[in-house]
């Protein structure tokens, strides 16, 4: 669950103004006081806390809001308003230049993910239908250059490196020529990070900066570093100049001070957010999204958009027939399982469900291992077991328990479930039979 604990409290908190009919200028200022207890806790900047406390309540406490039929619902939406303009609003996207290569300075300390960041905005680039060229800037960092050339290879990303001896300013440049030459259009720069700023890290990246005048320089940092990140971000910014930043592994335990504080600090937009250490976990940041994720308003539009690029339309109305005919097997319940986890990890997924929210969360217990489970066992049967399981004897359980590292019961639940849908399936379509011949009567 993103921001875990601030959520949890952020939640509990409004959840008490909801069903109130009124509100009083006290009840206002008891909530905002939590709010901002929560804020501070989760590592927000304290001036941004204020700022934004601040504001909240400003606008919380007008004749509108106090007076409307649901007040407690009014300060919600102004929480969320309030928390979408922190964080910038709207996205910002990448901007391309008029003349390809469009060039990308990857900048930022060491471990942040600059080198994984850089194999996953290609990918993004690819989609989008660009032809990216990743480049080894680093040439300081032992393995540096192999690591990301193993990101290009598991990326299907070209990689333009000159080892180790040529400096970092000759190889960019040579890079562009190479670009130019073989009809590259976007040119990813990794550069060198280190583990804290130093004046020889920003000399060299300005010379880049000045040689090759990139259209976005982006700074990557992790986002569990809370206000380091944005002390690093305010840093680069003031030294090298950036364009934006990615936040990384906000998957992870980030208590979410960096994601929002770093554009009220900075100034800068948050342009992408990693959310694993996957190559395809790179999601464009929109304020407004985290913003209702953060307080349990889900995120249907991230939804619906990784439903499409991951789940095959076709495929689903052909899974939907079956269901309903009861034909189906579990070869087809094996492809649902396998698209829905292309979708990424579970929790994250259902935390976009509106009313899904951190309480939710934790007694749906979502446990991933569940599903790896369910998969083994589907793999360890034989064609044959798939597509008609009422041959499954008792020795042929066994020995798909064997095959797939469960026990008995496991298998056994499995084909119980698996039965039962079939049976609710088929209840369903007589009603919508009966139903639609109008001899269904409630
Ligand atoms: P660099 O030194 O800045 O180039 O950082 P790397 O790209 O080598 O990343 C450092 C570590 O962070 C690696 O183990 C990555 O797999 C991991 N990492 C990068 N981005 C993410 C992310 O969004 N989520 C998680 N969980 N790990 C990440």
């Amino acid at each position: 669950m993103i921001f875990e604990s601030l959520a949890e409290k952020l939640q509990k908190s409004l959840n008490k103004l909801k069903g109130k009919g009124k509100l009083s200028e006290k009840d206002v200022k008891q909530v905002m006081r939590e709010v901002k207890l929560a804020l501070l806790e989760a590592d927000v900047n304290f001036k941004v806390v204020k700022k934004f406390v601040n504001s909240v309540k400003e606008r919380a406490v007008g004749h509108e809001v106090m007076e409307s039929l649901t007040p407690g619902q009014q300060v919600i939406k102004i929480v969320n308003d309030e928390l979408t303009k922190l964080m910038g609003e709207e996205q910002k996207k990448i901007e391309f230049a008029p003349q390809p290569p469009t060039i990308i300075m990857m900048c930022g300390l060491q471990g942040a993910g600059k080198t994984t960041t850089s194999g996953k905005l290609g990918i993004l680039l690819k989609k989008k239908g660009k032809s990216p060229l990743l480049v080894a800037c680093d040439i300081y960092r032992p393995a540096a250059i192999k690591q990301l050339e193993v990101v290009g290879e598991k990326a299907d990303i070209p990689v333009f490196s000159m080892g180790d001896k040529q400096n970092p300013v000759n190889i960019a440049k040579a890079s562009i020529e190479h670009a130019k030459k073989n009809g590259y259009d976007v040119v990813i720069l990794d550069t060198a990070g280190r583990l804290h700023i130093d004046e020889e890290l920003m000399d060299e990246l300005e010379n880049i900066k000045s040689e090759v005048n990139p259209k976005e320089i982006l700074l990557v940092v992790d986002a569990m570093t809370g206000q380091d990140a944005v002390t690093v971000a305010e840093s680069f910014n003031d030294k090298l100049g950036i364009d934006g930043v990615v936040l990384t592994k906000l998957d992870g335990d980030a208590r979410g001070g960096a994601a929002l504080s770093i554009r009220a600090v900075t100034d800068k937009p948050i342009k992408f957010v990693g959310m694993g250490e996957k190559l395809d976990q790179l999601e464009p940041f929109y304020p407004d999204r985290m913003a209702s994720r953060i307080l349990g308003m889900g995120d249907v539009l991230t939804l619906i958009e990784k439903a499409q690029a991951n789940i095959d339309a076709k495929k689903a109305m052909e899974f939907e027939k079956k269901l309903k005919t009861q034909q189906f097997t579990f070869d087809d319940f094996l492809e649902q399982l396998q698209q829905m986890k292309n979708m990424g990890p579970l929790d994250q997924i259902l935390e976009m469900i509106p009313g899904i929210g951190s309480k939710q969360l934790k007694k749906l217990k979502v446990d991933e291992k569940e599903l790896v489970k369910i998969e083994a066992i589907i793999q360890s049967m034989t064609k044959e077991e798939r597509q008609n399981p009422s041959i499954i004897n008792g020795s042929r359980r066994k020995r798909i328990a064997r095959g797939s590292g469960t026990n008995i019961q496991d298998v056994n639940r499995l084909l119980k479930q698996f039965k039962e849908t079939k049976k609710m399936m088929k209840k369903m379509t007589n009603m919508e039979k009966a139903m639609k011949k109008g001899k269904f009567k409630f």
